[in-house]
């Protein structure tokens, strides 16, 4: 429930990844333009179609949060529409700079709770990178108690107290990605500086890690798998510092092997599935993707592109 496609020739490219292992994904809308517009909307969402093919894919693409999406814009593609995602640059609670952001996106979000369109945040503020998300849950009090009836997803948490803020909303939930779930700081900088774990919200401690590991193992309804797979070429990553993990390619192998670690591999299913399609009401085609267990070594590198765990021997993975 949250992946990032890019477009052109890297759209190309990844997308069969995705659509192997998914019926459906968020796609992110943060390409060069954004997807800020309908038209553009029903052009990325055709485009990755094409990517896709063979698969039957879905793709469920939030329009890229912007004040001018008013009610005239909205209204009349709602029935196709997804959401909203919010990239709320400098929004915090407790400046005058936050509230005055704030305040400018309130009609827009009053629209969308009138149009039941859900709402997908990164909620980070501009602070101290590891404190970023922690200050940022202060945000999404704020919007959630102001839209009661608002659909809020808080993309891809990483902290304790985004794991504890879940619950105080009914109308608030989460996505989980991969390398937040199994990673920790250490894998990014404890030893050699791995840059392709290098990713915003950074991975933090082994007591964040043990939050999130609790809502999902648990099975939480609240709690949806979201990738945030986001290719960059080596080089990008290399030399530019690129933030974002590749990992579509090991996704559900990886997943697989967790929860068989925890004893959980009855709740892989509602984790990667079901609760998405409960939370946001979608029925994309069905198709069942079988795991088997068999060992593979995750190539060093697909094309320009350099994954989480290459090299690493996995124990599951997706049959023909
Ligand atoms: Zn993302």
């Amino acid at each position: 429930m949250h992946v990032h496609l890019r477009q052109d020739d890297m759209l190309r490219n990844v997308t069969p990844f995705t659509a192997r292992q998914f019926v459906g994904a968020v796609c992110m809308p943060n390409t060069l333009p954004p997807v800020d517009s309908v038209e553009r909307y029903d052009r990325y969402c055709a485009e990755i179609r094409a990517a896709a093919e063979p698969y039957a894919f879905e793709p469920y693409v939030p329009l890229f949060f912007h004040e001018g999406l008013t009610r005239e814009v909205l209204a009349p593609a709602r029935e196709r529409l997804f959401g909203v995602k919010l990239y709320p640059a400098g929004v915090t609670t407790n400046s005058e700079a936050g509230v005055s952001e704030l305040a400018k996106i309130e009609p827009v979000l009053d629209v969308m709770q009138d149009l039941d369109l859900p709402l997908l945040v990164h909620g980070e503020t501009n602070g101290y990178s590891h404190d970023r998300e922690r200050e940022f849950v202060g945000v999404y009090d704020h919007i959630a108690k102001t839209f009661p009836k608002l659909r809020i997803t808080m993309e891809h948490i990483s902290t304790v107290e985004a794991a504890a803020f879940l619950d105080r909303h009914e109308n608030v939930f989460a996505t989980v990605t991969l390398h937040h779930l199994l990673y920790t700081m250490d894998d990014l900088l404890g030893g050699m500086w791995n840059p392709f774990m290098f990713c915003k919200p950074i991975i933090k401690s082994p007591k964040d890690r043990a939050a999130l590991r609790d809502l999902v193992l648990s099975g939480h309804p609240k709690v949806m798998f979201g990738s945030d797979s986001a290719p960059h070429t080596e080089v990008a990553k290399r030399t530019e510092g690129a933030a974002g993990c590749f990992t579509a390619p090991v996704l559900l192998p990886c997943l697989a092997q967790f929860f068989e670690e925890h004893d959980a591999l009855d709740r892989l299913q509602a984790f990667v599935s079901d609760h998405a399609q409960r939370i946001y009401r979608v029925t994309p085609p069905k198709r069942e993707v079988l795991l088997e267990e068999a060992t593979w070594t995750v190539p060093p590198r697909y094309g320009s592109i350099v994954p989480v765990n290459a090299g690493q021997v996995l124990r599951w993975r997706v049959a023909g």
